[in-house]
């Protein structure tokens, strides 16, 4: 069954609007008497069957509600620098199938890329949500800077703060991560990396600088592979 998200949920009917409408009735074509998902980003699935379609709306009846097994216990924080092209874009996508609960784009000294753009960047979450089967949508922040994410994680029970320099000197990801952990923060630069200021400022605010291994990965990469082995680490993927 396809999934929909809206902001709520209303029973014993409701109307689809929107860009959601038009998916529905002009992109996929349905008619009356298919099911639907209807997610309000609250976790859980409501099932719908289409009774009635208008210009502007369609009009659903509720069927069914239950559990969406696929929303993962760990609160995974992505924070990813702002990358050129279509990369953060990607980023996104990919992050919200491995399921992070909410991706900061940031900008620091060597960022390049202006890929930031809020919209395009929730659109790519909702729709990469939608793909994988998830029940809410992993919140997308406007844009800030390295210096204002900073304080923020502080509230996770771990950093993954991703350096290209720390291969060598700095601990593995799974030396970091115990695996009980409730919320994870990973931490991704730019496609110039971090500068030696930027990286001491992380230290000086407490974190410790995390190797992904002897190789330079793109940053678009290194977002990807670092969530999935968090999400491995922390028992995601039984
Ligand atoms: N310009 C940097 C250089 O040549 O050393 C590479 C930056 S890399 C393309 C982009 C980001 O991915 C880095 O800032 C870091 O967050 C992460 N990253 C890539 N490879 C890494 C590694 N081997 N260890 C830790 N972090 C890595």
């Amino acid at each position: 069954m396809r999934r929909f998200f809206t902001d709520k949920i209303e029973k014993p009917t409701m109307k689809l609007t929107g860009s959601e409408r038009k998916h529905l009735a002009e992109v996929l074509r349905a008619r009356v008497g298919e099911r639907v998902v209807i997610c309000p980003n609250d976790g859980r699935d409501y099932v719908y069957e289409t009774t009635a379609f208008d210009k502007d709306s369609v009009t659903l009846t509720f069927i069914e509600d239950r559990d969406n097994p696929t929303e993962p216990e760990l609160k995974l924080r992505a924070y990813i620098a702002v990358l050129k092209g279509d990369k953060t874009e990607l980023e996104v996508q990919k992050l919200t199938e491995l399921g992070a609960a909410k991706i900061t784009p940031f900008v620091c000294e060597r960022t390049v890329g202006s890929g930031g753009k809020t919209e395009r960047l929730r659109r790519a979450a909702h729709e990469a949500a939608k793909q994988c089967g998830r029940a809410v949508s992993p919140e997308v922040t406007d844009v800030r800077t390295l210096k204002e994410i900073l304080p923020e994680l502080r509230g996770c029970d771990a950093v993954v703060f991703a350096y290209e320099g720390a291969y060598g000197k700095g601990r593995s990801i799974d030396e970091v991560i115990g695996g009980d952990e409730r919320s994870v923060a990973v931490v991704i630069g730019p496609e110039g990396g971090f500068t030696e200021e930027e990286v001491a400022a992380v230290r000086e605010a407490g974190y410790e600088c995390v190797t992904l291994g002897k190789r330079i990965l793109r940053a678009e990469t290194a977002a990807i592979a670092a969530a999935a082995v968090v999400m491995q680490l922390c028992g995601e993927w039984k």
